[in-house]
C-alpha cells in the first residue's frame, strides 16, 4: 500500500474524460502557471486555506503565526513565508482556516472511489487530476493498479511534465490521457509556467506513438496566448502526432478567489484575461481546421477546476 496526498474528490464530473467520472485531485505540481486554476494543489504539503466569509476576526491566527502571515488590519493572509506548521488552523474557532490536503492509502482511496461504480456505466470511471498526478509517481501508479484491479476505467489529466521513464509505467495503466499543452511557443511556455516545453512534447509524442488515447488540450488566456498562430500550431501538433482529440479551454477567473484563500491575493490575473466568445470561436475554428476535424469530447470550459 502506498500513501499520498490529495486535496479532494469530485463526483459526477462530465468533462474529465469519457462518460460520468469521479475525479481525484492530487496535491503537488512541478509547474507554476500564472493562471493556475487550482493553486491549492501546487504544494505537495498540507497548507492552510482561508475562507474569509467565515472569519469572525478574533485574531487568534495572527497571535500564533510564527511567520506573520495573518494580519487583522484589512484581514490580509499572505502565505509567502508560511512554513505550513498549521498552528493557525488549530486555533481558528470558526472553521475559517482549513487544512488543505488529506493523506490516503492507495487501496483505501480506491475502495472509496469504487463506491461510484454504479454511476460509471459503460464509459465512465475515475480521473486522476491535480495538481499533477505524476508528481507523486508511486502513489499514482499504486492507485491506478488498485482501480484496474476493481475493473474501473482510468483517465489522467496531465501537464506532461514528468520524467520520460515514467511514461512506460503509465501507458498500460491509463485508459485516456487529457494532455494539457499550456503553450506551443517555447519562450512563452517557460516564462508563464516555469517549465520547458520540449520534454513535455517528447512525452506527448511517445504516448501518441504508443497508441495511447490522447486528447490534447490548450488553455487560452487573453493577452498571453489567445493567438490564431498558437491555435493553428496546437491543431497541427495534435494531427501530426495522431492524437484522438484536440480542444481549447477558456481561462477561468474562478481561480482569483482561490488565490486569496491560499494567501496569494496579489497574483490574480482577473476578468481581463478571459477571452470572449468570439475569440474562442475563431481560435477553435482555426485549431479544428489544422487538426482536420471537430472536437469529440464535450464541453469547453476548464473542467479540472476543483470545487467549481
Ligand atoms: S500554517 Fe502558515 S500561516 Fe498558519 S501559523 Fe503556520 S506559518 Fe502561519
Ligand atoms: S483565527 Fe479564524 S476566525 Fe479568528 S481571525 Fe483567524 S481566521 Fe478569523
Ligand atoms: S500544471 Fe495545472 S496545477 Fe500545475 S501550475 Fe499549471 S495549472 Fe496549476
Amino acid at each position: 500500500m502506498t500513501r499520498g496526498i490529495i486535496t479532494g474528490i469530485q463526483r459526477l464530473c462530465l468533462h474529465d474524460g469519457p462518460g460520468l467520472r469521479t475525479t481525484v485531485f492530487f496535491k503537488g505540481c512541478p509547474m507554476r502557471c500564472r493562471w493556475c486554476h487550482n493553486p491549492e494543489t501546487q504544494s505537495p504539503r498540507p497548507q492552510p486555506l482561508l475562507h474569509a466569509d467565515k472569519c469572525v476576526g478574533c485574531g487568534a491566527c495572527e497571535a500564533v503565526c510564527p511567520e506573520g502571515c495573518h494580519r487583522m488590519e484589512g484581514r490580509r493572509f499572505e502565505s509567502a513565508r508560511c512554513s505550513q506548521c498549521m498552528r493557525c488552523v488549530q486555533v481558528c474557532p470558526s472553521g475559517a482556516l482549513e487544512a488543505c490536503g488529506q493523506f490516503w492509502e492507495s487501496a483505501l482511496l480506491a475502495d472509496r472511489l469504487a463506491r461510484d461504480l454504479p454511476f460509471f456505466g459503460e464509459t465512465g470511471g475515475v480521473t486522476l487530476s491535480g495538481g499533477e498526478p505524476t508528481f507523486q509517481p508511486e502513489f499514482a501508479l499504486a492507485l491506478l493498479d488498485e482501480l484496474k484491479a476493481r475493473k474501473i476505467d482510468t483517465a489522467m489529466e496531465t501537464c506532461g511534465a514528468f520524467p520520460a521513464a515514467l511514461l512506460d509505467a503509465l501507458l498500460p495503466r491509463v485508459d485516456h490521457f487529457l494532455w494539457d499543452v499550456k503553450d506551443t511557443d517555447p519562450e512563452r511556455h517557460l516564462k508563464n509556467t516555469g517549465y520547458p516545453l520540449a520534454p513535455i512534447l517528447d512525452n506527448l509524442a511517445r504516448a501518441c506513438a504508443a497508441g495511447a488515447d490522447v486528447c490534447v488540450r490548450g488553455i487560452i488566456v487573453k493577452g498571453v496566448n489567445a493567438l490564431l498562430e498558437h491555435a493553428e500550431k496546437l491543431g497541427k501538433l495534435a494531427r501530426q502526432l495522431g492524437a484522438g482529440d484536440c480542444r481549447l479551454l477558456r481561462f477561468h477567473p474562478y481561480y482569483s478567489a482561490k488565490l486569496t484563500s491560499v494567501g496569494r491575493p496579489d497574483e490574480a490575473m482577473g476578468q481581463a484575461y478571459v477571452p470572449d466568445d468570439k475569440t474562442m470561436e475563431r481560435l477553435t475554428r482555426t485549431m479544428q481546421n489544422a487538426f482536420g476535424r471537430a472536437c469529440v469530447s464535450p464541453g469547453e470550459s476548464c473542467s479540472q477546476i476543483q470545487g467549481e
